[in-house]
């Protein structure tokens, strides 16, 4: 049935429009959405022939553009050659999308369906919305007759939300291919307020780095009727309340700098005057404890791990013989990973406790903010949204950016897609854009690539 329908999408008759304009990028997008590219179903393929097949009507050679195969799914990957004046740069966005489970959602949530002026769907946010913007803006260049100074790549990654094995393959031929910087469809963007004003453009230039490690303590064990001590789960349980009490030292970058000052200034209060306060002198210790206790803003002074999950004890009536504990970091771009473990056991101080993990976290390093990726993105805002200005962020979750950011290509999220606070629902139920935001978001890849490449 679902098959059917993408079937009969992709066979529609084609829409009269311009290359690369607004009412070509709404069809794309819609079309896109067909393609069911959650993890294990294999349309990964699929999405990416359709994409390719787009490119080529909008100009570019077959032989420009490369679809592999990854097990199940694939990447695309194209290259416009540019007179190569300057060094290449990339835009980067994935193909798959996060699982929706249709029996939750209002509308199926592989259909495209245009309603209330917004088109819905898994993928229509996160990030099928901003990769066919990009590739629209390409194609309107392309057709206009538009020459880059330099190679311009696109990769599309298939696995983003998931392994990353194919965002590893392609920052790695990114890196071989000399590629300067990069830009992401995945993150970055706009806010509107209530009114539907724009209000406020984020470019995303560092991301905390994840990682979970296990805190682990073994003991003998015995019959619970014959206590011994130390009892396991009570080292655990006191590890556990030490590090809930710890607070790692505050730390400042220049993305962070930029958006506190920002922020700080738009939001006024106790809180704005803590932020001004922080960036004025990051050891104010009035200020650091006003941001601490604010959640959305504890982390983008510092490092933080928390307990997550515990688990001890193998019988109601035994001593424990293991008890373990896991403990979630989100930690500052530039710590290494090693160094907040070491820490974390310094502050549980207590060798029966081992603190570990069995998995490499990628860790990144903030990009440095670049006057040329500014400069274009301030273009495009006064082309688009008059008024605006661009403020740098960190953002707490992981992107394609991180691996790009890992091998040393400055990495910045340029999002064209405004959205309401309250209408993000990437990941959730009923995803949706406004169809209003599809023109705006078109010309805002368009003359950042411009910018860019001319
Ligand atoms: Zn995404």
């Amino acid at each position: 049935m679902k098959l059917a329908l993408a079937v009969a999408l992709l066979l529609a008759a084609p829409v009269h429009a311009a290359p690369g304009d607004a009412a070509q990028a709404k069809e794309m997008l819609k079309r896109g959405i067909a393609f069911d590219t959650v993890k294990g179903r294999g349309k990964v393929p699929a999405y990416a022939d359709y994409l390719k097949t787009a490119l080529v009507a909008g100009g570019f050679a077959a032989s420009d553009v490369a679809i592999d195969r990854h097990g199940e799914t694939a990447t695309l990957h194209l290259v416009w050659r540019g007179s190569g004046k300057k060094r290449p740069f990339a835009i980067t966005g994935h193909m798959d999308v996060v699982e929706a489970n249709p029996k939750d959602w209002v509308r199926d949530p592989f259909t495209p369906i245009e309603e209330d002026g917004f088109v819905f769907g898994r993928g229509s946010h996160d990030n099928k919305f901003d990769v066919t913007m990009a590739i629209n803006a390409l194609i309107a260049l392309k057709s206009s007759g538009f020459k880059p100074n330099r190679d311009i790549h696109l990769f599309l990654s298939g696995d983003e939300e998931t392994d990353w094995k194919t965002t590893e393959i392609q920052a790695r031929a990114a890196k071989a291919a000399g590629v300067e910087f990069m830009l992401n469809t995945d993150n970055g963007g706009g806010t509107l307020d209530e009114n539907l004003k724009p209000v406020a453009y984020n470019i995303s230039a560092a991301e905390k780095t994840y990682a979970d490690f296990k805190a682990v303590v073994t003991n003998p064990g015995g019959h619970s009727s014959l206590p011994t001590w130390p009892n396991a789960i009570a080292q655990l349980a006191a590890a556990a309340v030490k590090i809930d009490a710890y607070r790692f030292a505050p730390q400042i970058n220049e993305i962070t700098r930029a958006s506190l000052t920002a922020e700080g200034r738009k939001r006024g209060g106790r809180t704005g005057a803590a932020m001004l306060a922080f960036v004025a002198n990051p050891a104010d210790p009035a200020a650091i404890a006003t941001l601490r206790a604010d959640p959305w803003l504890i982390g983008q002074i510092s490092t933080t791990c928390i307990p997550t999950m515990v688990s001890a004890g193998h019988a109601e009536n035994a001593l424990p013989q293991r008890a373990t504990m896991n403990i979630n970091c989100r930690i500052f771009p530039g710590v290494p990973v090693d160094a907040v473990r070491a820490e974390l056991e310094k502050v549980v101080a207590d060798p029966a406790v081992k603190i570990g993990t069995d998995t490499v976290w990628l860790s990144s390093p903030a990009s440095p903010l670049r006057a040329d990726v500014m400069a274009a993105v301030a273009k495009a805002l006064a082309a688009t949204r008059p008024g605006l200005t661009a403020v740098p962020a960190m953002d707490a979750g992981a992107s394609d950016s991180v691996w790009y950011r890992a091998l040393g290509i400055p990495s910045f999220g340029t999002g064209g897609l405004f959205v309401r606070e309250n209408e993000v629902f990437i990941h959730g139920l009923n995803e949706r854009v406004r169809v209003a935001s599809i023109a705006p978001a078109v010309d805002h890849w368009r003359v950042l690539i411009s910018e860019l490449a001319r």
